[in-house]
């Protein structure tokens, strides 16, 4: 799943459920608006991470809808669509500021395929986080949350859940102390009327897991006085 929002400016309603149908599967939100106008109201007021545009609308034809969103300096991938090759030709549809366009009829399959393959490019351009997961990587350790999986130096770690939620608390918030009392409200939650050393323990108890010199910690310091403080760097 590609954390996306996608927005359909598509006046064939069949056209229009069908795209979206087939983008629900690999993007987290997609909508729909059936006119020019509704979809530059849509387009403006909203952020999205990917416009399909058709280009024959009512209301406001595509290529002033497209021309609209860049002229309010709204730089996300806008993919066209057109009815034939002849309408709109890959030059006009550069040249009004669209990322890539598609003739009708096309396969959905490709559709999805050029949808995934702007959203990377925007990804990489921009540093936007429209394809990015919520894995974190440091020397030797990645954590993969949506798994929820531990690797160190390339090998699978077991942790406990409240173990792995410790540790991906701290990986998510590097370079920063945090105190007992903050960590019982982060990671068992607010009102949890757990102790201290209740954290000290699942501490231990996950130190012992990835850390493989007690002398020379590489990831989850002790801050004396204070608490913990996660030292590895990103990569
Ligand atoms: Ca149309």
């Amino acid at each position: 799943m590609i954390k996306s929002k996608v927005l359909i400016i598509e006046d064939e309603f069949d056209i229009a459920q069908l795209v979206k149908l087939h983008l629900s599967d690999v993007c987290d939100k997609v909508e729909i608006a059936n006119n020019g106008l509704k979809g530059l109201e849509m387009a403006l007021n909203r952020e999205w991470s990917l416009i399909i545009l058709d280009l024959r609308l009512p209301g406001m034809d595509g290529i002033q809808v497209c021309q609209q969103i860049r002229a309010k300096g709204k730089y996300m991938p806008i993919l066209m669509l057109t009815a034939k090759s002849t309408e709109l030709d890959r030059v006009l549809g550069l040249e009004i500021g669209a990322d890539d366009y598609l003739t009708k009829p096309f396969s959905v399959l490709e559709l999805v395929a050029r949808v995934k393959a702007l959203l990377r490019r925007f990804d990489v351009a921009t540093g936007y986080s429209s394809v990015t997961n919520n894995n974190l990587a440091f020397e030797d350790l990645q954590l993969f949350p949506d798994e929820r999986k531990v690797l160190l130096k390339n090998q699978e770690v077991e942790l406990t859940a409240k173990e792995f939620d410790l540790l991906y608390f701290f990986a998510s918030n590097p370079n920063i102390a945090f105190k007992r009392s903050q960590l019982l409200d982060q990671v068992w939650g607010y009102g949890h009327d757990g102790y201290e050393h209740t954290v000290n323990s699942h501490m231990n108890r996950l130190r012992n897991k990835i850390e493989d010199d007690p002398d020379n910690i590489k990831f989850i310091k002790t801050i004396w006085g204070v608490g913990y403080k996660f030292i590895a760097k990103p990569i």
